[in-house]
């Protein structure tokens, strides 16, 4: 079944699915640990499965039982052979073969792209001349945890679901139900970092984001005073995940803005609202291509940072 905060989007596709209304295309966003695949297979085995009802797929019948063996002759998955790399032009060009065969379990066809922006220029236009043409009985689903990447004639043509958390609870709450050993405020600390992805601080809590957080901490309290050095922080960062990492500090600093909240026009303010760019330059700068160059983006971040003569800078992005 879908995941608890997820209830409104199917109801949506669910609806869509028993009015006959489906769309032939659809893009789920959200940030990384929302259950976005999830959602797409449960959507997609729902629409194959001969038997289904508003609560998804039965999970018994052929198609269900193909589908669950990764093994339906009707549904597609295509992904990057390695996590980091690149959708390859063959690999949807083989889709569009695929597309004019009728199906042969189910009455429809389905395919789920994760993650769509993982795709090349080639590969981009090779998709976009299946969604100007949609077959019948046909439903491609792309995935994507940064749509800003998608061009913007693929998103066009798709119907959009966002997923996102905007209070704690529900995450809390689904959290603790499994029973992690976990207290509290690191979940909360985690929720914080992972912007409100259960999923997400799920992973975070099994592995040793914690320590990073506060090796994190430590060091920025350095490079705040000026006492950092660049090249062995960058070193010491490289080995953390970088989008993570560029997040915590984009709280810590917000917490710092919040408590200065009388005093905004001080100097002390407007050196935090400094920072503040270089932390949002770089993750902008982490989010938009995959072959960064950490060491050297995370220098230039400290570097920035500690620089004297930071109020005669402009951020240029
Ligand atoms: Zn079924």
């Amino acid at each position: 079944m879908i995941y608890p905060w997820q209830q409104i989007q199917w109801q949506i596709v669910s609806q869509q699915i028993h009015t006959g209304r489906l769309a032939h295309a659809m893009l789920l966003t959200g940030v990384a640990g929302m259950g976005k695949l999830h959602f797409a297979n449960q959507l997609a085995a729902t629409v194959l499965c001969s038997n289904n009802s508003d609560q998804g797929a039965c999970g018994q019948c052929h198609s269900c039982k193909l589908f669950a063996g990764e093994s339906h002759p009707d549904h597609t998955l295509i992904a990057p052979d390695e996590a980091g790399k690149q959708i390859k032009i063959e690999q949807v060009r083989s889709l569009k073969d695929k597309q004019e065969l009728t199906p042969t379990v189910s009455k429809w066809k389905t395919v789920i792209v994760n993650p769509a922006d993982s795709m090349n220029i080639s590969s981009n236009n090779s998709l976009l001349k299946l969604l100007e043409e949609p077959q019948d009985n046909t439903l491609i689903i792309l995935i994507s945890a940064y749509p800003e990447k998608l061009p913007i004639t693929i998103i066009s043509r798709c119907q959009q679901l966002v997923f996102s958390l905007t209070d704690n609870n529900t995450a809390l709450q689904y959290i603790q139900n499994l029973g992690l050993s976990a207290d509290q405020d690191n979940i909360e600390r985690l929720l914080k970092l992972a912007k409100s992805a259960p999923l997400k601080v799920i992973e975070l809590l099994e592995s040793d984001v914690i320590q990073q957080v506060q090796a994190i901490e430590a060091d920025f309290e350095m490079v705040l005073k000026g006492q950092g050095n660049p090249v062995q922080m960058a070193q010491n960062w490289q080995k953390y995940d970088l989008q993570l990492c560029f997040n915590h500090l984009q709280t810590l600093i917000q917490q710092r803005l919040v408590n200065l909240k009388d005093t905004l026009h001080s100097q002390q303010a407007e050196h935090y609202w400094y920072i503040y760019d270089c932390i949002v330059k770089s993750i902008k700068l982490t989010s938009l291509s995959n072959n960064i160059n950490k060491i050297l983006l995370i220098e230039q971040f400290i570097v920035s940072v500690m620089d004297k003569n930071w109020n005669q800078k402009t951020i240029i992005d």
